[in-house]
């Protein structure tokens, strides 16, 4: 095998520099900014777990755990698994940490997912994620918060046109058992429509049938009970103040009663920000309710409600970013003045100002480079300069330049520049 095939990376993931990496950095700590305002600290859990911490949450009919885990084994002969997504993560840090006294709990996170899944346009194999999750809180004013959030976060994004928030219910555990049952049975009826996929569901996992793609499963839960219409009294009106707190604070979204979730930790509200901007991967923020998740993993019994947003599929709906920090260029004209312009440098950057130093070439070059960087402004330094201890200060926007003493150019700069 030729010795650079094995320097690409590997399928499924991506170098990030120069400005994708700034769009990753700029949704992030906007996202992380906002999220402070809302009570939410951050938390960092490890980029691996146990594989049970996956595979006892995530279930084992879904596709993340039948299909794309990147799991190996120790040389202590332990199963891990390199994290899918970060809410499995966070409800073990709460119960390994023993943090059931310290609830309402708010927590923010960041950082590298990993699934083993087709790659394609907005789909990676190590990919990026913020999230949240909100653990103690199992009344309605939880979900309007971190819906709230979430809006809010893509508004200052300037995604509020791009995106629709789509929302639905899966009720509590009674509704559930109740709609599960008039499902299965409409489903049983139609059966020779459904994937093979859907069939075997049909028993374990009926409700992920109503998300399918395949086009026979499709067409066979077209016009399938809704679960809407199944909700007792208690998950309606759970349901109704979710959607009343959204509309009072201006947040407008549509029911879909297709979003679902098919593992019976999750109740009540399910809720997704969809674009028609980036083709079959749509979906750029999903969330919900998980009351029964960490009880589930064998913790005290706690509500949570969460999302997880992809950072890539973000970043591809980013307006163009505006060149922050534009630099000062500073400009030796040989390699006489370098010790000079060295001085200067370092006491510009000491008071504040973001400074490049142009290292060698002609003076053609290096006026290239300072355009190219978009500096505002060039300090040139000529021999003449040096001898006067001045330099040339030119307005790179404007032409016009004046020559400034070497230590007026604090003040001198502090004035002139944008
Ligand atoms: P999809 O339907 O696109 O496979 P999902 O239901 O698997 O999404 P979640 O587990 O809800 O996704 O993850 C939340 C968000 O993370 C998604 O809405 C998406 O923005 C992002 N995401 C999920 N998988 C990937 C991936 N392989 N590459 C890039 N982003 C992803
Ligand atoms: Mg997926």
């Amino acid at each position: 095998m030729p010795f650079v095939s094995s320097l690409q990376p590997v399928r499924g993931t991506h170098d990030l520099l120069f400005d994708d990496v700034r769009r990753h950095r700029l949704i992030e700590a906007t996202a992380f900014e906002i999220a402070q305002r809302y009570g939410y600290g951050e938390i960092a859990t490890p980029v691996f777990e146990f594989t049970d911490v996956f595979a006892r949450t995530l279930g084992d009919t879904s596709d993340i755990v039948t299909k794309e885990m990147y799991t190996f084994e120790t040389k202590g002969g332990e199963s891990v698994t390199l994290r899918p997504e970060g809410t499995a993560g966070v409800a073990r840090a709460f119960i390994s940490g023993g943090l059931a006294q310290q609830t309402p709990l708010k927590f923010f996170y960041r950082g590298p997912m990993f699934r083993h899944e087709r790659p394609q346009k907005g789909r990676q194999r190590q990919f990026q994620q913020i999230g949240v999750e909100l653990l103690g809180v199992a009344t309605p004013q939880a979900d309007i918060e971190v819906i709230a959030l979430a809006d809010h976060i893509l508004s200052s994004l300037a995604l509020t046109g791009t995106v629709t928030l789509e929302i639905n219910s899966l009720g509590d555990t009674e509704s559930r058992v109740a709609y599960r049952d008039v499902l299965v049975k409409y489903l049983t009826d139609r059966q020779d429509m459904l994937s093979q996929e859907s069939r075997d569901r049909l028993g374990r996992n009926p409700l992920r049938i109503l998300d399918s793609k395949d086009p026979g499963d499709k067409e066979a839960v077209k016009d399938a009970p809704l679960f809407t219409d199944h909700l007792n009294v208690t998950s309606r009106d759970f349901f109704k103040t979710v959607q009343d707190g959204l509309a009072a604070l201006g947040i407008a979204c549509k029911v879909n009663p297709a979003l679902v979730r098919g593992l019976d930790y999750y109740g009540h509200t399910a809720f997704e920000f969809t674009t028609d901007a980036l083709g079959a991967q749509g979906t750029v923020l999903a969330g919900g309710r998980y009351d029964g998740l960490i009880k589930q993993m064998g913790g005290p019994p706690t509500a949570g409600i969460g999302w997880a947003a992809g950072v890539e599929r973000l970043a591809m709906l980013l307006p163009e970013l505006e060149i922050a920090n534009r630099p000062i260029a500073v400009i030796p004209v040989s390699d006489a003045e370098a010790a000079t312009a060295n001085i200067i440098v370092s006491a510009l950057r000491h008071a504040g100002f973001t400074v490049d130093i142009a290292f060698s070439g002609n003076m053609g070059k290096r006026m290239t480079r300072a355009n190219k960087i978009k500096a505002t402004t060039a300090i040139i330094l000529g021999g003449d300069e040096v001898l006067e201890n001045a330099a040339t200060v030119r307005n790179l926007d404007a032409g016009a330049q004046d020559k400034v003493r070497q230590k007026d150019l604090v003040e001198y700069l502090r004035k002139t520049q944008p």
